[in-house]
């Protein structure tokens, strides 16, 4: 096993995995901006480094000062949690060249991940199905009115660089496409540096379902079932849940195991995600993540098994500590992301919290590294906390996530904290029913 880890993150993920880190006796290393240094993460770590200034570009992204700050303190392994630097196969292959372990698979599997289009043949090749679509990038017109007109519209234009809900557009009709291609193609090389699009069928009512997976690297795959993130506000998640409440054990048996093998073929290492949309019974790959996800806590609270203790142990060539058949699932998890921002406009809203006092009691989880007279700092994602909520069943699930959000408080800053509280008391949540335009929907009846 490793001797000191550093955790090239921020915020409650970097708590997450220096918790994990504690339980397994390695010595952490926190790494941080100016705008962090009062952070938990930064108090908890055995060591810290300021990497310099709040932009992002200058600290979190910044390689060079994090490479040096793994040899200034002897760390040997990075953790790089999610976002920032965690799907930069190039990162990956700078520590390698430096001796420094990276959490998380080869360099190599990022990269073919990391492109949409090269992900998706990956995934066809491995068995997995896949969203019906053109067979590789489109630049012309035509190509992309036939392979159109082949599958129907509407259809969308997706960047193949594209990430955080951004780099699609939908096309309704053939008209619409020209000028659609060409806007996305631009905007996709002006915000990614790539302006490779694909076009695939636009499904109306999807859910997003996505299988939890881990490889040992050796040839060994397994998956932990899935997490239903069909609540989502301009494609990106808000509330997650596991079990979804839209498959039954067989389904779910069916899909993780065509995953799981996929994962053993690949000779994948770490933990990752596999990426669907599912309309009328079927699955539909979208993506796969090569990292550790923001909602992985819905997971951990059904199956008891610790996601990153998993990785740490990988990485370090220990393998799994468990197999396929050991994995149970028991009860049902929620997660809601409480974001620093106005739960009807969605603005940011950083500042000092002037007063913190989160749920607990049986079955109640808060991933967050905030506390009573924390700044939150103007800097970064809006992401403050998740409370995640575990019960025997669904119904108690919600039972103890309606009074967990009732005890919940933070002032001094806004929150959607009082979204959530609307969202599990309304029909369509508390049955199970909805797809991902359920939310924009109720948010757009609401004003
Ligand atoms: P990103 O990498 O930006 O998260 P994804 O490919 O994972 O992009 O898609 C994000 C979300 O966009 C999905 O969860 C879904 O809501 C929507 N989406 C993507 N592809 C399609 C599609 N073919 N049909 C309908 N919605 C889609």
């Amino acid at each position: 096993m490793f001797n000191k880890v550093l955790i090239a993150n921020r915020g409650e993920i970097a708590l997450r995995i220096l918790r994990a880190c504690k339980e397994l006796g390695i010595e952490t290393v926190a790494v941080h901006s100016t705008a962090d240094a009062d952070a938990m993460h930064v108090r908890l770590a055995d060591q810290s480094v300021c990497i310099g200034p709040p932009a992002s570009r200058d600290s979190y992204l910044n390689v060079h000062e994090i490479i040096a700050a793994c040899e200034v303190t002897g760390a040997d392994a990075i953790h790089p949690g999610y976002g920032f630097l965690s799907e930069n196969a190039k990162f990956a292959e700078i520590c390698e060249a430096h001796g420094i372990n990276f959490i998380g698979p080869s360099a190599e599997h990022i990269s073919v991940m990391g492109d949409k289009i090269v992900a998706k043949q990956t995934a066809e090749r491995l068995g997995i199905p896949v969203v019906p679509g053109s067979d590789g990038a489109i630049t012309e017109d035509a190509e992309a009115k036939r392979v159109a007109a082949d599958i129907g519209y509407p259809v969308i234009i997706k960047a193949a660089s594209g990430g955080g809900g951004r780099g699609m557009r939908v096309v309704n009709s053939e008209d619409e496409m020209s000028t659609a291609l060409q806007t996305t193609r631009s905007e996709a090389g002006a915000a990614f540096g790539d302006d490779a699009v694909y076009v695939e069928k636009y499904l109306a009512k999807p859910r997003h379902i996505e299988v939890q997976i881990m490889g040992d690297g050796k040839g060994a795959g397994v998956h932990l079932g899935e997490r239903d993130c069909s609540l989502q506000r301009r494609h990106q998640k808000v509330l997650e849940e596991a079990n979804s409440p839209a498959l039954n054990a067989e389904q779910r048996e069916e899909i993780g195991a065509i995953c799981a093998k996929a994962v053993a073929d690949l000779g994948y290492s770490g933990a990752g995600t596999v990426e669907f949309l599912y309309e009328n019974g079927e699955f539909y790959f979208i993506e796969m993540n090569t990292r550790l996800q923001v909602e992985h806590p819905v997971t951990e609270m059904i199956t008891r098994i610790d996601l990153v203790n998993e990785q740490l142990r990988v990485a370090s060539g220990g393998g799994l500590s468990f197999k396929q058949q050991d994995v149970k699932f028991q009860g049902h998890a929620i997660e809601c992301r409480i974001n620093a921002e106005n739960a009807r406009t969605f603005v940011p809203s950083p500042g000092t919290i002037v007063h913190y006092h989160p749920p607990g009691g049986l079955g109640v989880r808060v991933d967050s590294g905030v506390f009573s007279g924390y700044r939150v700092p103007p800097y970064y994602d809006s992401l403050i906390g998740k409370l995640i909520v575990v019960g025997r069943n669904r119904v108690e699930c919600l039972s103890r996530l309606r009074r967990s959000l009732d005890e919940f408080v933070v002032e001094g800053i806004e929150t959607t904290l009082p979204l959530f509280r609307d969202l599990v008391t309304n029909k369509d949540v508390i049955d199970g029913n909805y797809d991902i335009h359920w939310l924009e929907k109720y948010l757009s009846d609401k004003e």
